[in-house]
Formats: C-alpha cells, sequence, structure tokens
C-alpha cells in the first residue's frame, strides 16, 4: 500500500496511490494514527500537491557509514555498531520542494537513502520483531553540508538545516528493505546507483539499535545511510532519488536569496 500526503490548496489530506503512481484515493484521517476509510473523493496524482508522507513528531534518526563503500569515499570504515545522529523536524520538506543552499556552506552534497517511518511507540525492540513497528518506507535525501560537517566535528548543522531532509514522494508500506535498488540522479545523470542489500546493519539492526537509545514515536524516521558516490550539487541543479519499490523523490536545489 502506498500512502501520500497531498493538498490540493485546502488543508492537507492523505490518500491511497496506486501501483501506476498515478491515482491517488483520498482517507479520513492519517492512516499512522487511524483505520483507514476512503472518503470516495479521488484525484489525479498529476492535479494535486504531494507534501512529505510525515512530519516526525519527535525526531529523525540519521546513520552514518553504513555502506562499505561510502565509508571509503569518505576515507575511513565501517564504525562497529551503526553511528547514530539526530536531525530536526524542521529540516523536512516534501517532493518538489526546494531545498535551499545556505551562505554557511560552499559544498553542499546529496545522499539517497532508504527512510524507515515507525508506526508505534515502542522501546527495547529485538531485531526479530523489528518489523511490527514500521509503519513503512520512502526516499530520503540527506542533504549535508560537508564542509561543515568538517569544520564543526559533529553533524547537527551540516545536516540540520531547514529544508535538508526531502521525503517523498509516499509511503511504501510493503517492501523488502533488504532488497531495493537505490539510485541517485543529479540533473539525469546517474551519480550513485546501489542496492540497500549492502547496508553494513540492516533495517531490523538499525531499530534495535536505535531503540535501545532513544523511545520510538509513531512517525519517527530512521535514515539508512548511503552508498557510495556523494558529491556537491549547486544552486538550480536538481536531485532525484529513486528507490525500485518506492518510486522517485525530485527536488530542485535553489540558492538563499
Ligand atoms: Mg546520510
Amino acid at each position: 500500500m502506498r500512502i501520500a500526503r497531498f493538498t490540493t490548496g485546502e488543508e492537507p489530506a492523505y490518500g491511497l496511490v496506486d501501483g501506476a503512481g498515478e491515482k491517488l484515493a483520498e482517507v479520513t484521517g492519517d492512516p499512522l494514527y487511524h483505520r483507514i476509510e476512503l472518503t470516495g473523493a479521488t484525484y489525479a496524482v498529476a492535479d494535486v500537491r504531494l507534501l512529505a508522507p510525515v512530519i516526525p513528531r519527535s525526531k529523525i534518526i540519521g546513520i552514518g557509514k553504513n555502506y562499505v563503500d561510502h565509508a571509503k569515499e569518505m576515507g575511513g570504515d565501517t564504525p562497529p555498531e551503526p553511528l547514530m545522529f539526530l536531525v530536526p523536524n524542521t529540516a523536512v520538506v516534501g517532493p518538489g520542494d526546494p531545498v535551499v543552499i545556505p551562505p554557511q556552506s560552499t559544498e553542499v552534497h546529496y545522499e539517497g537513502e532508504l527512510a524507515v517511518v515507525i508506526g508505534r511507540m515502542c522501546k527495547d525492540v529485538r531485531a526479530a520483531e523489528a518489523r511490527s513497528v514500521i509503519f513503512g518506507y520512502t526516499c530520503a535525501n540527506d542533504v549535508t553540508a560537508r564542509d561543515l560537517q568538517r569544520s564543526d566535528g559533529q553533524w547537527s548543522r551540516a545536516k540540520g538545516f531547514d529544508t535538508f531532509c526531502p521525503l517523498g514522494p509516499w509511503i511504501e508500506t510493503d517492501l523488502d528493505p533488504a532488497a531495493q535498488h537505490l539510485v541517485t540522479r543529479r540533473d539525469g545523470e546517474v551519480v550513485q546507483d546501489g542496492t540497500t542489500g549492502d547496508m553494513v546493519f540492516g533495517v531490523a539492526e538499525l531499530i534495535a539499535h536505535a531503540s535501545a537509545a532513544f523511545t520510538l514515536l509513531p512517525g519517527d524516521v530512521i535514515l539508512t545511510g548511503t552508498p557510495a558516490g556523494v558529491g556537491p550539487v549547486t544552486a538550480g541543479q536538481r536531485v532525484d532519488v529513486e528507490i525500485g519499490d518506492i518510486g522517485v523523490l525530485s527536488n530542485p536545489f535553489v540558492a538563499r536569496s
């Protein structure tokens, strides 16, 4: 099932998207909290504005260096256990929304990633039971001011600027998180081409590790790390993150005026 958040100019609503990604059937409430009931209204996806499919109420947990080839290109090894960081929910934007490059950085990078959306409050989840707390999956771009990541020594500012966490285009509730082709394009050119099967720590282990530290709440998001091929993006360019069973998250980059 694909769940989108959208607007036709009125209050945001939720809807179920068909397999082709063309039609949308509106539902009565937020499917994270309510049983799914159709309102009867239907739309063409092309006629609505898709919004970030979830606004995390409490946190986005990022995972660093979770693909061997990416850790290598960053000049290091993969960590012995998942390396977590937090991103503020104010960084989230939706499909098609501009990512604003701030004047503080001259080296902003894209990072295409599979994002996990948590479905219920949980703590100390065992990996074997992680599936029961997952609501679904979406595409993410873990946009990073690489120069500030180096100079700050920790990652809050570099990854936490407003608009630095595009999510979308919708949440897919049924997919194999270890068998997804992940491709990132910059102005149409393939710059990352990986598979989520190459994660060092899989989704279940990430949930176990994160929930051993933090209570997870419905709508929390875990960014699972990026494969090799990260690189710069400048104002005027567009970055697409495509994940096999989800779809394409596409965002233009602009300079702050
Ligand atoms: Mg990342």
